[in-house]
């Protein structure tokens, strides 16, 4: 889909993955700076001193709790990676709620771990009931991601305690993908680790701020988990793009909220604009939606039709076993999202007026 967009002249794309305003200039200018003043050699390992301590603050104002460590990762994929190293020994099982972030389940296995997904369709919650039916005892990792990729849904307080209460009774380790913390458009994003203890907090600075080129995210947790992520590290990724931690400093000095309330406005306009033709879970957090495609049609036949009209989206099968749902971002400018939901709109009344014909 990413070489289409790039193939297609001028496509409305609701595919792609990342915000669509600049990294703030206060922050380009940060990193502009760093490389002037020779700032280009390695990091320790786990990142600038000054911005663990500042992640640390962070993530203390928004949950209420002081974690015993931090490390700077590349990406919060990075964290990814050195976290399912550092917790999961070959063979182990990670379970994993279904519909997930594209890379979760390949991840596991390219690390030799078997993902175990187990199905929150169709309202993507989180219940024990679900949980259990993926559950046996070789599971050691609990996966989450709040608000989720694709379903952009934030886990309610109640769905954390579950999980809280579920990882307790099995004795697991939750690890928490909360990349999209920032944008949240009903309130603040609660997190798991208000609520348990043994759980790897993973975030950053690609979506908040505009930089997923910039490769930085970060991690917070226990300290014995935090120091093998950090000796895992220092013989894969070594740091995170030196320079950049510098300006990532800088970032946690601006102030985003314009640009959230600016999606929350995005989220509005699609949901409200598809709502009455598309079955979809009004999206609370992220810049996604994922509702179910019409007429029961699957998702890659629905996706052509799209692309046939210049619209890029993406089939449900990159994120789940099944193929019933798309992911569409409305990480866009207005005009944009208005011509691809006029489209839609129209795709979606063939689409139920060809399966009333068929019927
Ligand atoms: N987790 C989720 C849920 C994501 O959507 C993404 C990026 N699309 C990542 C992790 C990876 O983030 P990064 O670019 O910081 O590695």
């Amino acid at each position: 889909m990413f070489d289409l967009g790039a193939r297609l002249k001028d496509p409305i794309d609701f595919s792609i993955g990342q915000p669509h305003f600049p990294v703030p200039q206060p922050v380009k200018d940060a990193a502009i700076q760093a490389i002037r003043d020779d700032q280009n050699r390695y990091t320790v390992t786990q990142g600038l001193p000054e911005l663990n301590e500042a992640v640390l603050e962070q993530v203390e104002r928004r949950t209420g709790v002081r974690c015993e460590s931090s490390c700077v990762t590349s990406g919060v994929a990075g964290g990814l990676t050195l976290g399912m190293l550092a917790l999961l020994d070959e063979g182990d099982r990670i379970l994993i709620p279904d519909p997930y972030f594209v890379c979760y389940r390949n991840l596991a296995a390219m690390l030799s771990l078997e993902p175990v997904c187990y199905d929150t369709y169709p309202d993507f919650r989180i219940t024990d009931e679900r949980l259990e039916a993926g559950m046996d005892e070789r599971v050691k990792v609990l996966l989450v991601n709040t608000p989720s990729n694709p379903t952009g849904r934030t886990l309610t307080v109640e769905e954390l305690k579950t999980i809280a209460a579920f990882a307790k009774r099995h004795d697991l380790v939750v690890i928490t993908d909360e990349i999209y913390d920032a944008f949240s458009y009903d309130g603040p994003v609660p997190s798991i680790l208000s609520f348990y203890d043994q759980v790897l907090l993973l975030s950053g600075f690609g979506k908040t701020y505009g930089m997923p080129g910039w490769r930085l995210g970060y991690a917070v947790g226990p300290d014995e988990v935090i120091e093998r992520m950090r000796t895992l590290q220092q013989f894969s990724f070594v740091c995170a793009p030196a320079p950049l931690q510098h300006a990532a400093l800088a970032a946690l000095q601006v102030d985003m909220t314009p640009n959230v309330e600016d999606y929350a406005k995005k989220r509005d306009f699609i949901h409200d604009g598809l709502s009455d033709v598309l079955e979809i879970v009004k999206p609370n957090g992220a810049f996604y939606a994922f509702p179910r495609v019409p007429g029961g049609l699957s998702a890659e036949a629905f996706v052509e039709k799209a692309v046939a009209r210049n619209l890029l989206l993406v089939p449900g099968k990159a994120f789940s076993r099944v193929d019933t749902h798309m992911r569409l971002s409305f990480a866009l400018p207005d005009e944009k999202l208005e011509k691809g939901v006029a489209i839609l709109r129209e795709l979606a009344a063939e689409a139920s007026a060809e399966a009333g014909g068929a019927a």
